[in-house]
């Protein structure tokens, strides 16, 4: 059977990967979407070869070299936010959510809400609105199957099992690429030097986010959202080989871990063929080879960033959307070097605190309004903050 599916950041890292298993069994699927934003190149080449009925650049101004890249394929162009939404209202058996940051949020309840089972990878959407994530697909009847690689690895080890006998959950950070620098020398630290990551290989801000934990910090909130267990009952490890991706233990004492290589293709391909496990080629460890895994404590003073997060979860309600808002803000400044790099996390801690004083807001119910809402004014407080110099 044929299954139509559609691809939102389709030229991201996350998107390439999914293509890459896609384009190994053409006939298997039907591709209605695809979506990028600036570097439309790549996306008229998937659409062409694809064969996709869209393809939709997120930047207008793109539209007419879009057009030229697709003439004579028979696939659609179109641009801007309304055709990205449109797109995503477009009936499809299974939609890949990957594009990076809250943008991605409302095209995966789009998906949500005609019946999709939506492949996650796009965290920000559990982070910023998980409840209103939940409540869509139990309505609309869809799925919602996570590709975060360490909620994946938990999604796995849940497997047959009963939420209520679960102890804790354990997710793993690699430490990104400072995690052997000295403390002091973290505040010079440039945008190139925290975009190279030891183990994975990702898109810029993912992996900026690695360095600053940032990325554990989101992936903290979505596992508390995604599975509903107490944040009391949420961890993160420092696991320098990034090879077990989360552990699950149960109150019997048994602990579950998923173990595997570093390559976000086994955990695409598990949602592609959920509730089936098929062949995959992704490398198979030799654990003789290895010889060791190693594990440390994940330090809050050098990762302000798993501080603020426990306090989000404590807080609840919007202030993951906050939290994310002025997150992506503070990358924003660091990245155009208008912060440094310790100074993201001072900067989402302003704003926390800030906001949190508005009476109603965090507390306001997670709409798609609300949350928008939420985001604006967290973006413009960090921005604020961010010129202020503060
Ligand atoms: P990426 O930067 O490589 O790709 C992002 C995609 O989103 C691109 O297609 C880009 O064109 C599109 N995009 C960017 N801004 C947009 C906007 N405003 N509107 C519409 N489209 C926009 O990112 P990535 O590393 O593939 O990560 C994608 C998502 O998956 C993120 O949420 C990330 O946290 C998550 N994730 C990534 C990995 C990984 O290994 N890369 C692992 C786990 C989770
Ligand atoms: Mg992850």
């Amino acid at each position: 059977m044929t299954r139509a599916i559609s691809i939102f950041g389709a030229t991201g890292s996350i998107g390439q990967n999914t293509i890459d298993l896609i384009a190994r069994d053409p006939d298997a699927y039907r591709v209605v979407a695809l979506s990028g934003a600036r570097n439309v190149s790549q996306l008229a080449f998937d659409a062409r070869r694809l064969g996709a009925e869209v393809a939709v650049t997120a930047d207008e101004a793109q539209l007419p070299a879009l057009r030229d890249a697709l003439a004579g394929s028979g696939v659609q162009a179109a641009a801007g936010r309304a055709a990205l939404l449109e797109a995503a209202d477009r009936p499809a058996d299974w939609v890949m959510s990957c594009i990076v940051g809250a943008a991605g949020l409302e095209p995966g309840l789009r998906a949500l809400r005609q019946g999709a089972a939506l492949a996650l990878a796009n965290k920000e959407s559990m982070v910023c609105a998980g409840r209103l994530m939940l409540e869509t697909a139990k309505a609309h009847g869809a799925t919602i199957l996570p590709v975060d690689s360490e909620h994946s690895a938990v999604f796995q080890a849940l497997i047959g099992e009963d939420i209520a006998t679960v102890e804790r959950i354990v997710i793993t950070a690699s430490g990104g690429a400072f995690r052997d620098w000295p403390l002091e020398a973290l505040a010079n630290a440039t945008p190139e030097e925290a975009a190279t990551h030891p183990n994975w290989d990702m898109g810029q801000r993912i992996t900026i986010d690695s360095a600053s934990m940032f990325n554990k910090a989101l992936e903290l909130i979505e596992t508390r959202e995604f599975f509903g267990v107490d944040p009391s009952q949420i961890e993160a490890v420092v696991h320098p080989e990034s090879l077990i991706h989360a552990l699950v233990g149960f109150r019997d004492g048994a602990l579950m871990a998923h173990v595997g290589p570093p390559d976000m293709r086994h955990a695409i391909g598990f949602a592609l063929h959920y509730p089936e496990r098929r062949d995959l080629p992704v490398a198979r460890l030799d654990l003789a080879a290895l010889g060791s895994l190693t594990f440390r404590k994940a330090c809050e003073v050098r990762w302000p960033a798993l501080r603020l997060a426990r306090e989000v979860m404590q807080a609840g309600g919007l202030a993951g959307a906050v939290f994310n808002a002025a997150k992506e803000e503070a990358l924003d400044g660091f990245i155009a070097r208008r912060i440094g790099f310790t100074r993201m996390a001072g900067v989402v801690e302003d704003v926390l605190s800030g906001l949190s004083a508005q009476s109603g807001l965090i507390d306001a119910a997670i709409t798609l309004d609300n949350v928008h809402h939420a985001d604006h004014l967290a973006r413009q407080t960090a921005r604020e903050i961010i010129a202020g110099g503060a």
